[in-house]
């Protein structure tokens, strides 16, 4: 049922590192609920498992000095829910959290593995990119920082080297500060589901007109994107319901969506355009802007 040959645990990041540097095949194992899924149908045989759960030091969210948010790869969704700097500062993502799994699924899943696992409906994926996420990643040699946006090569697919464990997901100041958001999970039914469409928007406003817009996209395409054409567009344009309605139309041209049994590829379209509009109507609100009709 589980094919699993070797387990071991680590306590801090150096110690993971190590042992990855020595044994390249180890897997690396968080809260275990896609990696056991995936061992329970099969597609991982014979897994040398490495625990990340020990090490402490990877679990915590906090606020540098100069702003910037880290959140360590091992915090769980529930935590991530719960976190007051989180909720105050980028709810985006607690919106997201909330969405994601039931509850005991958001008590051991980690935002770590949701990254890592490279699937394109990962619920934290579209406010990360909306958010302009870095990510920490370590080897035993030293760290590296990687966009979000060039993290995510395909479906499963992730640029994490082999030896390298993701340890923080940092967001600047400049990506959270004065910006409004707003993140809608389209899912088929309400508990407990996949989502169909993940919309994740940010705006910023200067007066009238809209500074700047960032919208992230999970299932418009193999991997989660962004609707960069739809971005340049709202620069410096007038907030009003014709320049929404013409970004929801935008943000179409960079969906990637296709048909699975889920939904149709016209369909998805369809809630690209409709849902990038519905986030970013409330993301103007949550900007401090009038809310348009
Ligand atoms: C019943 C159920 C419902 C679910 N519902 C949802 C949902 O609504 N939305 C959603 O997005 N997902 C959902 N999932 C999928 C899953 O729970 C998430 O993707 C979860 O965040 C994975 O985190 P984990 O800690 O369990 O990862 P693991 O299963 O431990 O690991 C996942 C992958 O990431 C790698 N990995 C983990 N941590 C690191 C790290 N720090 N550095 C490098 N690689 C790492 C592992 O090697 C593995 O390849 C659901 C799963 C189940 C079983």
């Amino acid at each position: 049922m589980y094919d699993i040959i070797g387990y071991s645990e680590a306590e801090t990041v150096r110690e993971a590192t190590m042992l990855l540097a020595e044994n390249p095949k180890l897997r690396l194992i968080a809260g275990g609920t896609d990696v056991l899924i995936k061992m329970h149908g099969g597609q991982l045989e014979g897994a040398e498992l490495l625990s990340l759960r020990k090490i402490k030091s990877l679990s915590t969210i906090r606020k540098a000095v100069d702003g910037t948010i880290s959140i360590g790869a091992l915090a769980t969704f529930t935590q991530i829910f719960k976190d007051p700097i989180l909720r105050e500062m980028i709810p985006i993502l607690t919106e997201a959290a909330i969405s994601m799994g039931g509850p005991q699924i958001r008590n051991i899943a980690t935002i770590g593995g949701n990254v890592c696992n490279g699937a394109t409906s990962a619920d934290s994926a579209s406010s990360l990119f909306a958010l302009n996420a870095q990510l920490k990643l370590e080897d035993y040699q030293g760290e590296r920082l990687v966009a979000i946006r060039e993290f995510y090569l395909g479906p499963g697919k992730v640029a994490l080297k082999t030896g390298e464990i993701l340890t923080e997901i940092l967001i600047s100041p400049e990506d959270y500060l004065g910006f409004g958001g707003q993140y809608i999970k389209f899912a088929m039914r309400e508990a407990m589901d996949i989502a169909t469409l993940g919309v994740s928007v940010v705006c910023k406003l200067q007066g009238s007109t809209f500074e700047q817009i960032r919208i992230g996209l999970g299932v418009a395409g193999p991997t989660p994107l962004r609707c960069l054409e739809a971005e340049e567009y709202a620069k410096e344009k007038e907030v009003s319901a014709p320049t929404v309605a013409e970004i929801g139309k935008l943000a179409v041209n960079s969906a990637k969506a296709r048909t699975s049994w889920r939904a149709s590829k016209e369909y998805r379209e369809h809630l690209v355009q409709e849902l990038v509009q519905r986030a970013l109507k409330t993301a103007i609100v949550n900007a401090g802007g009038a809310k348009l009709v």
